[in-house]
């Protein structure tokens, strides 16, 4: 168990990186309004496994069982004064980031469900054993803050490709050129979201005095394109694209009926 001192450490950092998040926008991303409307505790990162926010709080009953069961002191149950949900389990990457472990120990020892192993597809090899494919988890995605990445300057850096346990897959180096020298190469880390498990090793190895590569929720760090926008060329999408217009047809009151007369009779 953390000492006093540490906890208390911990608690205020926990305070700054929210305080900062919240206050001094993201960089290259485009927050718009929503930064300023996000509550801190909008910002928690759970454990690998952990259900969609809102039923994750219904489900979790604070037992801590997963905190114990983690053999990295990556987990921690929140104080009142911590900005999540009281008791319920949190981790803070630029702390002790989620090691990724391949048993994903915090997951069976969760009573309840709210931290629960379907929500991330099983190894091939241990699919019997329904253990959990820790790559696959999905508990937040990095986001780089491109006026404060090192590598974005053109100072040769690579602390968080390296760190990544999923490197040169959910963060890749790509070349471009350095248009202020006009000479020389630059090498930007690039984190591709569908891979990041959001396990924030690269944000614990960042070496700028606050990460220039830290971790946001999912919810928060995706944005949100809409039901109404159809990709046509996407399979999926074609099915959709079907679906609302099989549903317009079927939910055509009279007067659409008749706005539309012409096409559906010919106008003679
Ligand atoms: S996967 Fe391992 S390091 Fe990550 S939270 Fe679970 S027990 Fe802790
Ligand atoms: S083990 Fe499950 S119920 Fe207990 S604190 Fe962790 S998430 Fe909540
Ligand atoms: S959070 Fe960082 S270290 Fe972890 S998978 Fe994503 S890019 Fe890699």
């Amino acid at each position: 168990m953390a000492d006093k001192g540490v906890k208390n450490g911990r608690r205020k950092a926990l305070k700054l990186m929210f305080r900062d998040i919240g206050l001094a926008g993201l960089g290259g991303i485009v927050w718009g309004a929503t930064a300023t409307k996000l509550k801190a505790s909008e910002l928690t990162l759970r454990p690998p496994g952990a259900l969609l926010e809102e039923d994750f709080l219904k489900a979790c009953i604070r037992c801590g069982n997963c905190v114990e069961a983690c053999p990295y002191d990556t987990l921690k149950l929140a104080d009142i004064d911590d900005h999540a949900s009281a008791g319920s389990p949190f981790f803070i990457p630029r702390t002790t980031p989620c090691y990724m472990c391949p048993d994903v120990p915090c997951i069976p020892a969760c009573p309840s469900g709210a931290l629960d192993a379907a929500t991330i597809p099983k190894e091939e090899s241990h699919e019997k054993k329904a253990i959990p494919d820790v790559e696959k988890a999905r508990m937040g995605i990095a986001v780089i803050d491109q006026e404060s990445c090192l590598a974005y300057w053109g100072i040769q850096c690579d602390a968080c490709y390296r760190a990544c346990p999923l490197m040169g897959e959910a963060i890749t180096l790509e070349m471009k050129r350095n248009e202020r020298t006009g000479k020389h190469a630059l090498l930007e880390p690039v984190v591709h979201r569908d891979v990041c498990t959001g396990c924030g090793m690269c944000e614990h190895a960042c070496v700028t005095e606050k990460a220039a590569i830290f971790v946001l929720p999912r919810a928060v760090a995706t944005g949100m394109v809409g039901k109404h926008y159809i990709k046509g060329w996407e399979r999926e999408d074609e099915r959709r694209l079907k679906e609302l217009k099989d549903k317009k047809e079927k939910t055509s009151k009279p007067e659409d009926i008749l706005n539309n007369w012409e096409s559906l009779f010919g106008d003679d």
